[in-house]
């Protein structure tokens, strides 16, 4: 007899209640997967899935993948690690594991079901880069000892460890590395520069700019990057990565509070702060490999993912 759950896919997000798992979860049940969201609730919340707890397809499962984890998926998305600098450096040593003993464990996970695994890298293995933009073939320039160590380089050891694994053991492994992201449901204290001046432009507080503003970021909004995560993980095997994701439309910090001020309007003025030790002065994504691998491309302007990020925080502040 054809047993019909056998049908779906079924997948594993680790972070899944976090601010990218969360939207990926949604897209995964929206194609009729089976999807396990896991999620040890550090930076994550309930309030992220709570709509999809009546999906039957959909199942929360509260785990930290430092330790190890038995359940039987087709893929698995490993997401989670604190993402913004306030929140990985609040426990750096729990940064570092998660992101090696969790690699190591979903590593091992995807070993014994011969599943495929994607990891979510990050543009911070390119560290304070001198070379711009940055392609995958940059080996980057980070700082091992300094306060962002732990999660640059905890996710360049989970780089190396889903590397051998797929050398060592024929692991079916994709790497994204992921640009700076945002959209509804970033954490409004995670301290990140997008959602930071749209709460302080709607309390009408003052803008902060850490150090002179001149840095630069490219800023992705969540929708592109989940069809960017989707494309690599169902591309043919031999795509391994690393594969940049993320919007090459690059701005300076100023540049981006100027535009949020404008945006939302009110009385906000921008005030300038330390700059915090080893910041990157500049980062954008070079995405012609994505482009030529995934057939992959943002799609949503900035103005219009900044207008969709401001109605967001407006809504939870009624
Ligand atoms: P997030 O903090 O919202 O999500 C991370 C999730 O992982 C949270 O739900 C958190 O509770 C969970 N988590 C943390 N440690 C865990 C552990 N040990 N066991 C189980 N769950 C754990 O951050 P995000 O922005 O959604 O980022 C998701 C992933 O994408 C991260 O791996 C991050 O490094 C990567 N990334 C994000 C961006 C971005 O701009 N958002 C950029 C580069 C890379
Ligand atoms: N930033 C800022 N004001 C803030 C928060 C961040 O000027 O209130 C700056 C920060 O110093 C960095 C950039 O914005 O240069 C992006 O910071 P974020 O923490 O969002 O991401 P990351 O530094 O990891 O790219």
């Amino acid at each position: 007899m054809q047993d019909t759950y056998q049908l779906r896919k079924r997948v594993l997000v680790t972070g899944g209640a976090g601010f990218l798992g969360s939207h990926l979860c949604e897209r995964l049940l929206d194609k009729g997967y089976d999807v396990i969201c896991l999620d040890n609730f550090f930076t994550g919340t309930k309030d992220n899935v709570a709509h999809l707890l009546s999906n039957p397809y959909f199942e929360l499962l509260r785990h930290d993948i430092t330790w190890p984890l038995y359940v039987e998926v087709d893929e698995i998305y490993n997401l989670a690690c604190p993402a913004s600098p306030i929140h990985y450096q609040w426990d750096p040593v729990q940064t570092t594991k998660t992101s090696v003993h969790g690699a190591i464990n979903m590593l091992g996970l995807a070993k014994r079901l011969k599943a495929k695994i994607l990891q979510a890298s990050t543009s911070e293995v390119y560290g304070d880069p001198d070379v711009h933009p940055q392609p995958e073939s940059y080996w980057g320039r980070v700082n091992p000892i300094g306060p962002r160590s732990c999660y640059d380089e905890g996710k360049r050891c989970a780089e190396t460890l889903f590397f051998d694994y797929h050398r060592q053991n024929d692991l079916r492994i994709k790497v994204a590395r992921i640009f700076n992201t945002f959209g509804p449901r970033m954490h409004p204290n995670d301290g990140r520069v997008v959602s930071n001046f749209i709460i302080q432009a709607l309390k009408g507080e003052d803008i902060t700019i850490y150090g002179d503003g001149s840095q630069t970021r490219s800023f992705c909004y969540v929708d592109d990057l989940i069809d960017g995560l989707i494309a690599l993980m169902e591309s043919s095997d031999d795509v391994v990565g690393p594969v940049n994701l993320g919007n090459p439309r690059e701005m300076s910090i100023k540049a981006l509070a100027e535009h949020v001020v404008n945006e939302i309007g009110g009385s906000s003025k921008l005030v300038y702060k330390d700059l915090p030790m080893d910041d990157p002065k500049q980062r954008q994504p070079d995405i012609g490999l994505a482009q030529k691998l995934l057939d992959w491309n943002p799609q949503v302007s900035f103005e219009e993912g900044i207008q969709r990020t401001a109605a967001y925080f407006r809504d939870k502040r009624n």
